[in-house]
């Protein structure tokens, strides 16, 4: 070969090789292209006959399971990776469905699945899948979708259609579900999508019934704390780590104690004191509340005996959080500890906020007449910053105003003229008026000229331990000739 022809070698051949690495780039590419295709078009991985020979479906509403859902999930990923559209997980929780379930018979509750495991099949697209994952909770599997607008469509149909009152072996039921979603790919992995769904849920739940909410960022950080709270609370009900402590009620024409409310607060072994408005909500929102409530009701039963042991008679108010309204025993497991302790029922007092009364009229009815027949007095809290409606005011025997009324009283006069209204408008409904929050001699001094019937606030006394409460009131109390 002469020198010509290898000089031409030298420069063919890595030309040759360089054409040759880009031929199989493009190969591999058109492979992978081709694979994805294959995917795109592949129907699912298993059929229904599949669904029954491996034990994929739930057997009560025979829909798809947790496992089979896990597998469509996977798929739905790979497709919608392919075809470069969007896959929604919808987490679908029932709102009420725990209260359902104690007061009727038990088959009432199963029933009630079935017949939701049916509407949501038959509100369902093509495309879609339903599961039950457990529980009240079930998971729409949303395929083949490029917006969100067309998502939002899907789900707003689907709360139509599962909200329509039941009827349960004679049993009219009122349905409320909650709705989160995540969707796929802003969240890449099937685990991943259905903690965000179910962390979206229940930011729809906090936000009221009937309610969708999408997955968004800031909700992954709120609900790692709320995630770590939960944890934190269930052992501090194991350990014992809560505590009352007992603010006085003055009476505010002449002074004396007519009553004390009981505020709880948590012992944290490392966080220290924490205060009822960082815990509550997320007592409720993981199901702990009604111990929670039952441990402070069975703890001011104890108080109240061993006061009234001591000859000293008051009457304590125990706060009650919404979601407790919706428990139909709450009444009777309060009464049973008030007679455990043989106690009159007038003792104690239940604190309701207004805003649960506007959300769930038909919940919050129900409890007041059970409330007024086992003669339990109940106040109205945070009256005057939320929209109660005259018909709720009604039910109730006491109004607390609210600290924000209190701060302006003195210094505002259209507050001062608001809470002269709201004073006699409560008044006339036979009601008695307490004053929250007070801290200075001139916020009493409008209170007392308004007529006010209680004050309660730091200038009487921040909130004490029940060792406290003795003394306190034997110096403070009415005397009695
Ligand atoms: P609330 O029922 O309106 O209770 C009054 C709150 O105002 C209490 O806060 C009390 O410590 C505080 N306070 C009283 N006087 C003054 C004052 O003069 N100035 C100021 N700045 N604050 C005053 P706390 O104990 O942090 O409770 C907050 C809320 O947590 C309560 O509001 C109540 O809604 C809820 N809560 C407390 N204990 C319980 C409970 O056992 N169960 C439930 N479900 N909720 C509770
Ligand atoms: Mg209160
Ligand atoms: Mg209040």
């Amino acid at each position: 070969m002469s020198d010509f022809n290898y000089l031409l070698l030298w420069i063919a051949l890595p030309a040759v090789l360089l054409a040759a690495l880009l031929c199989i780039h493009s190969i591999a590419e058109l492979v992978e292209k081709l694979k994805a295709y294959w995917i795109g078009r592949q129907p699912d991985i298993w059929q229904d006959h599949d669904l029954n020979l491996n034990g994929m479906r739930d057997p009560l509403t025979q829909l798809p399971n947790r496992s089979a859902l896990m597998k469509k999930l996977q798929n739905a990923i790979r497709r919608a990776h392919a075809s470069q559209s969007k896959v929604a997980v919808a987490l679908i929780n029932l709102d009420d469905f725990k209260p359902v379930k104690n007061t009727l018979h038990h088959l009432t509750g199963d029933a009630e699945l079935k017949i939701i495991a049916k509407r949501l099949e038959a509100s369902l697209r093509g495309a879609d899948i339903a599961c039950r994952i457990g529980g009240d909770a079930f998971l729409l599997l949303i395929q083949e979708v490029k917006t969100h607008q067309e998502i939002e469509l899907i789900i707003q149909r689907l709360i139509d259609s599962l909200i329509s009152p039941l009827n349960v072996n004679d049993h009219a039921i009122n349905l409320s579900i909650s709705v989160g979603i995540a969707t796929y790919p802003a969240i890449p992995d099937t685990d991943h999508l259905i903690i965000c769904a179910d962390t979206a849920m229940y930011q729809a739940k906090s936000a009221g019934r009937n309610l969708y909410r999408f997955y968004d960022e800031e909700m992954g950080v709120a609900g790692d704390q709320l995630q770590e709270m939960q944890l934190d609370l269930k052992q501090a009900l194991e350990n014992n780590e809560f505590e009352l402590y007992f603010q006085p009620k003055v009476d505010a024409q002449h002074g004396h104690i007519r009553g004390l409310e009981a505020l709880i607060r948590w012992r944290h072994p490392v966080k220290g004191s924490i205060l009822p408005t960082v815990f509550i909500q997320a007592a409720e929102r993981f199901g702990l509340i009604s111990r929670i409530h039952h441990w402070v009701v069975e703890e001011c039963c104890r108080t109240m005996h061993r006061l009234r042991s001591q000859g000293l008679h008051t009457q304590i108010s125990v706060n009650l959080a919404a979601q407790q309204l919706r428990d139909p025993a709450l009444v009777h497991h309060i009464v049973e500890l008030l007679d455990q302790f043989q106690l009159p029922h007038s003792c104690l007092v239940f604190e309701i906020s207004g805003l649960m009364a506007l959300k769930h009229p038909d919940i919050f009815n129900a409890r007041m007449a059970e409330f007024q027949s086992a003669g339990i007095d109940i106040a109205l809290d945070d009256f005057g910053i939320t929209n109660a409606s005259i018909a709720y005011l009604q039910k109730v025997q006491q109004v607390k105003l609210d600290r924000k009324i209190t701060i302006k009283i003195a210094d505002d006069k259209k507050s001062h003229e608001m809470t002269d209204a709201l004073i006699r408008l409560a008044h006339s409904l036979d009601q008695i008026v307490v004053a929250e929050g007070i801290e200075n001699e001139a916020q009493a001094r409008c209170f007392r000229e308004l007529k006010c019937d209680m004050m309660q606030g730091h200038l009487f006394g921040y909130p004490v331990s029940a060792d406290k409460l003795a003394p306190l009131l034997e110096q403070r109390s009415a005397k009695v000739d």
